[in-house]
């Protein structure tokens, strides 16, 4: 499948008319572009782009979509609900992750709630790392669950696992996938540590996170949890800078994902959550610098010069 990156027109075309933004998203979406967004790379043989047909989602598509969340009157509450034990010493702080798509999703309410169990619903088969287990399953809990929740402030509700996950017959594995018809999602933490592919689950449970390690450890997991949940806002795959809302097939495309969404995906958020984008970027830094994520922090920064 061949793939050709966006030019200009493109992209103008994708962002639509940007003359109705307030001015600080209009120079988010325009100024210093070429200095702080890539274009996408040709794909590689097992890359997203070369196994899946994306063709782009435009600001006017997006507004076309009806499958997507908005919140309104007292909904406004995103759900996390992890699945499985988390008792394990390389398991990423929710605490943490939670923070910041409380930033990232601006206006709305992220509730942590208490860790469950699998069901015995929950289909599994055997996997190269242990059980992995069928993704709509968790879709189907979350939707039957969703009366014990409190359904007067559900926007959303994600499911996050330690287990791995996969959605069907003919693929190995997903990192996480959306129903956005449902509202619902799951995402996997499973191969997210940097080991995975390099040690048996025996050996991973007995190596010490490293810094380095919980820093890439935590940057995947923060960048997973916004990709899904911005699947559940309406935004495809975005094929038109390196983005957060790029697909992604193997590690090394998960790690070129950036933890910021390029300008029209930032658009498309926008006209949904309408948040200060100053204010948005000026916590978010501030968020990464706590956690050490030095890279992201900087970026952020750096944008806000463009902002100012
Ligand atoms: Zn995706
Ligand atoms: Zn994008």
């Amino acid at each position: 499948m061949s793939f050709t990156a966006s030019n200009d027109q493109q992209i103008a075309e994708a962002l639509g008319d940007l003359s109705k933004l307030p001015n600080t998203m209009k120079m988010a979406a325009t100024n210093g572009i070429e200095e702080s967004f890539e274009p996408v790379p040709p794909p590689n043989g097992g890359d997203w782009l070369a196994q899946h047909k994306e063709r782009g989602q435009t600001m006017e598509s997006f507004q076309q979509t009806s499958s997507k969340a908005i919140p309104h009157g007292t909904h406004k509450t995103i759900y996390i609900q992890p699945v499985g034990s988390f008792d394990h010493p390389r398991a990423p702080p929710l605490d943490v992750i939670v923070e910041f798509a409380k930033i990232f999703f601006s206006g709305c309410v992220i509730e942590l709630l208490p860790t469950v169990d699998f069901t015995k619903d929950m289909r599994k088969r055997d996997g190269s790392g242990g059980p992995q287990y069928l993704t709509g399953d968790f879709h189907n809990y979350l939707v039957q669950t969703r009366s014990q929740r409190d359904t007067r402030r559900e926007l959303l509700c994600v499911a996050v696992t330690m287990a791995d996950i996969y959605p069907g017959d003919g693929w190995n594995f997903v990192y996480g996938q959306a129903r956005s018809t449902d509202g619902v999602g799951v995402y996997s933490f499973a191969r997210l540590d940097p080991l995975f592919y390099r040690a048996t689950s025996e050996e991973i449970l007995q190596t010490p996170l490293t810094e380095e390690h919980r820093i890439i450890l935590l940057r995947r997991c923060i960048k997973i949890l916004l990709h899904e949940i911005g699947h559940l806002f309406g935004l495809k795959h975005c094929i038109y800078y390196v983005c957060l809302m790029n697909g992604a097939n193997n590690e090394t495309e998960m790690d070129r994902q950036p933890l910021y969404l390029c300008p029209v995906c930032l658009c498309k958020l926008h006209s949904t959550l309408q948040f200060d984008v100053e204010h948005l970027y000026e916590t978010f830094a501030n968020l990464c610098d706590e956690y050490e994520l030095e890279t992201e922090c900087s970026w952020y920064q750096k944008r806000l010069e463009y902002i100012h």
